[in-house]
């Protein structure tokens, strides 16, 4: 059957962001609803300093971040975490805290490096504003301890998932799991710029964690059922991916000819074509890091949606 268009959401001013405090001085900072470049920060306010996991896409909404942290605690952020290098999860740096020492994975520096603020240009009508590239300081490959007044965060390397370096941060303690873009709790996953295969390993990884509280890099904070949520949507793309291969249908092709069913619910459904694009090549063997264009693959999600242009929402 051909799908009608991807339910349309007519453009509306989002719910302000709110900050949810999940165990003593471990906050998520929530952006509604989760879509285009609305992505969520964590806060882990320490007895003597304050680290925040990702800022935000604009100037604006980093100085609401900036001004929700100062309205908890007097405290300094003296370090940000960096999940991966998209520009929604890292525009804001220099706002939020200009002198703090920021840290990702080395690929995720050389990543943001690479691409600067080039995300503005594919959403030039978005009000940026002055937004700057902060590069990190502090890199590592697989794991580090981050340590903030009391509170213990392990930095671990998952990627290849949501891109090619993504790191999640895990509190043992609350057993509280910053997720970045691995997971994104009722939001489509999106796995154009990283992997499929890698994300079903990261999702193994993840769940050995035992999390009790998830916070996903878009969405709202949710429980370890999105890690079976993502799984099952994985493994329908991956079918639909083996299907559309042996009928000769295009990504875009296929992800017209299958029935959403419930995932059509989930924000962003557009990204089925994205996600086909990167199945249909892990099915045909390309190496894992092959780069897969964006331009063309947001055209055919826009064609997805009948026309409609995927929108920044920041
Ligand atoms: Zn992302």
């Amino acid at each position: 059957m051909t799908q009608p268009p991807a339910t349309s959401r007519a453009p509306s001013t989002p719910a302000p962001p709110r900050m949810e405090e999940l165990a003593p001085g471990v906050h998520a900072y929530i952006q509604p609803d989760g879509g285009w470049c609305l992505n969520n920060a964590g806060v882990l306010i320490g007895d003597d300093a304050v680290a925040v996991v990702d800022t935000a896409a604009t100037e604006r909404r980093a100085r609401a971040l900036r001004a929700a942290i100062a309205s908890r605690t007097p405290l300094e952020v003296r370090t940000i975490v960096t999940t991966h290098h998209h520009g929604d999860h890292h525009f804001g740096n220099a706002v939020v805290a200009p002198h703090a020492t920021v840290v990702s994975h080395e690929v995720t520096r050389t990543e943001m490096a690479r691409r600067g603020l080039a995300m503005r240009e594919v959403w030039p009508a978005t009000q940026w504003g002055d937004v700057r590239l902060t590069l990190p300081t502090l890199t590592f490959r697989e794991r580090a301890t981050l340590h903030v007044g009391g509170l213990t965060a392990e930095l671990i390397h998952v990627g290849p998932a949501h891109t090619t370096s993504d790191i999640v941060v895990w509190l043992p303690g609350q057993r509280v799991l910053f997720a970045g873009d691995v997971l994104l709790p009722g939001c489509t996953p999106f796995v154009l710029m990283g992997s499929l295969s890698g994300t079903l390993e990261a999702i193994t990884r993840l769940r050995a964690l035992d999390p009790a509280v998830v916070v996903g890099g878009h969405g709202p904070v949710a429980g370890p059922e999105v890690l079976d949520a993502t799984q099952e949507y994985l493994e329908w793309v991956r079918d639909t991916a083996r299907a559309g291969l042996a009928a000769g249908l295009s990504p875009l092709q296929a992800a017209r000819d299958t029935d959403l069913g419930p995932y059509a619910a989930l924000r962003d459904p557009e990204r089925l074509v994205a996600n086909l694009h990167r199945a249909y090549a892990e099915e045909s063997a390309l190496p894992p890091d092959t780069e897969i264009r964006s331009a063309p693959v947001f055209a055919e999600m826009a064609q997805f949606n009948g026309g409609r242009p995927v929108a920044c929402h920041a």
